[in-house]
């Protein structure tokens, strides 16, 4: 059993001996790739060095400290990868966990549709077997980042015989073909950063199933389970003076999370509040102040969750009802802070531009914080979650649920 002062110090010293940050960010994310030091938490079979989960934080801070960058961050990494880890035959992993590391590859997810979002495992999107390749036929849409992807996680219906859950396939889809349009959607917020996809006899091969056919609606539970922890969309952290592999990663990273870049008015901005508070002369308001203790105390109890959470994970625990905690507790504190900061700005909040509050930010968050409801499972949906695997009430009635799909009322 190692520890984690064994772990600090290996690292340390490999760190001395081979971090170059002249090298190519290509080369050196190859080379964490090969060492098992980009992700030491993988098995060594697998780019790791299957170390305990506990240790990946412990060998990310020294990393920090030495100022070295890591493998490539986002919804690749942290909800595709370990998608393909649990469930990807070899040649799947062999194929695409290494494009994943070095950032090469940028994927996406391909899972809502206009008639199932919420009722995820009513999707039509079709793919038919065509000898060695399946042919994709249907719509996606709210998919993030799809106008970047090389490669999106698919969700596709590949047996109308079975019950909905049970014909549903999962596959490692090519974006980059003829019979793939992406097409941006605008927000309520000025941002377009999701998409509708459309596929048009797309083609994906055999080999790219990720789990076996039919199999889909299990390996899709692993990717749902990642995504409430949220961290896909967390920006990694470089140091200031790292050479330049380092300013190399930073433009790639600002390149890539663009998408994201009203993430932060998403969750609210409740680092805005008091100061806004101040400037406005109403930190004094009884009620004002009222709101804020408030918006403190369900951020506190949040992070206390999170954390709970964390240390289950790094126990070497799946992901589990906690993860829809945390995902409700992220709307609640969305909406407190989006109460709180119209109770402050009164109509101004809804002026946009320069020289409006926080310049435009708070506009900004007005418009943005209802997305929180919604991305990654809804509200409600959490609810019913936490009602049946935490609470132990009796599951949502489901009356098509063992009926064949092809015979099921759609959308
Ligand atoms: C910012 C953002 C990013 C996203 N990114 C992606 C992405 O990259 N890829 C992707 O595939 N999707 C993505 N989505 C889509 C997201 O997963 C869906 O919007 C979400 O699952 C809800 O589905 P829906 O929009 O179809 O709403 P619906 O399922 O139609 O729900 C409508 C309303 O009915 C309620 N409802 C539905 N069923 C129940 C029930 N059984 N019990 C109680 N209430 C219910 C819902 O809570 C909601 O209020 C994104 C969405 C957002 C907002």
């Amino acid at each position: 059993m190692v520890d984690e002062a064994e772990v600090r110090d290996e690292v340390r010293t490999w760190l001395d001996e081979n971090w170059d940050p002249d090298m190519p960010l290509l080369a050196w994310r190859g080379l964490l790739a090969d060492t098992g030091w980009g992700t030491p938490s993988w098995p060594k079979a697998w780019h790791g060095r299957g170390l305990k989960p506990s240790m990946d934080p412990v060998v990310a801070a020294v990393f920090h400290d030495v100022g070295a960058v890591g493998v490539a961050a986002g919804v690749s990494m942290y909800l595709v990868a370990p998608t393909i880890l649990a469930h990807g035959s070899d040649d799947v992993k062999r194929r695409f966990l290494r494009p994943i590391l070095t950032g090469e590859h940028k994927w996406c997810q391909l899972f809502s549709e206009p008639g199932s979002g919420s009722d995820l495992a009513g999707l039509t999107t079709r793919a038919d077997r065509d000898g060695d390749e399946w042919i994709v036929n249907g719509q996606k849409v709210w998919n993030s980042g799809a106008h970047k992807a090389t490669y999106g996680i698919l969700m596709a219906r590949t047996n109308w015989d079975a019950a909905k859950h049970k014909g549903i396939s999962y596959f490692a889809f090519p974006m980059q073909q003829e019979g793939v349009e992406v097409r941006p959607l605008h927000q309520m917020n000025g941002h377009a950063s999701f998409n509708e996809v459309f596929f048009s006899e797309a083609r994906v091969p055999h080999a790219n199933l990720i789990g076996d056919e039919g199999d889909g609606w299990r390996v899709a539970l692993t990717t749902l389970m990642h995504e409430r922890s949220a961290v896909a969309t967390k920006r990694p952290r470089f140091k200031n003076d790292g050479g330049a592999m380092v300013e190399q990663a930073r433009a790639e990273s600002r390149e890539y999370f663009d998408t994201y870049k009203w993430y932060p008015q998403r969750a609210g901005r409740a680092n805005l509040i008091q100061p806004e508070a101040k400037r406005l002369g109403v930190s004094t308001d009884p009620l004002i102040r009222q709101q804020i203790t408030e918006v403190e105390s369900v951020r506190r109890i949040a992070d206390w969750t999170l954390r709970r959470a964390r240390d289950a994970r790094a126990a070497g625990k799946e992901p589990g009802p906690e993860g829809s905690l945390a995902k409700l507790n992220m709307s609640v504190i969305a909406r407190a802070c989006h109460a709180t900061h119209t109770s402050i700005q009164g109509a101004a909040g809804m002026l946009d531009g320069p020289e409006t509050a926080a310049e435009g930010m708070v506009a900004e968050v007005l418009v943005s914080t209802p997305a929180m409801s919604i991305a990654g499972g809804t509200d409600q949906i959490q609810r019913n979650i936490i009602g049946e695997r935490v609470l132990g009430l009796s599951k949502e009635p489901e009356a098509d649920k063992d009926a064949v799909f092809r015979e099921v009322r759609k959308n």
